[in-house]
């Protein structure tokens, strides 16, 4: 069994799809409602890409695959992020 990491793991990967820090960003899990900073959820960077689950329900919330040239992001799971911005 795998030791799931937290979202702090993929900070980088992050970064470099977003172009800011996203683990302090605020997301809500489309399956049972909760919130959460990027940071506190469950990493599981074995498969082909990097699997991102709620830490309260276990349900997929982001895959990330990276390749050479491009990345491909999938935020199904995710009803919404809130980004802090400076006023
Ligand atoms: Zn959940």
């Amino acid at each position: 069994m795998t030791t799931p990491l937290d979202g702090n793991s993929i900070a980088g990967l992050l970064r470099e799809l977003f172009g800011r820090d996203m683990t302090a960003a605020t997301a809500r899990c489309d399956s049972c409602g909760s919130t959460g900073e990027l940071a506190r959820a469950v990493v599981y960077d074995t498969a082909p890409g990097v699997v991102v689950r709620c830490r309260e329900c276990t349900a997929v919330v982001a895959r990330v695959v990276r390749a050479p040239g491009r990345a491909w992001l999938d935020l199904r799971g995710v009803s919404y992020l809130q980004i802090d911005l400076p006023d």
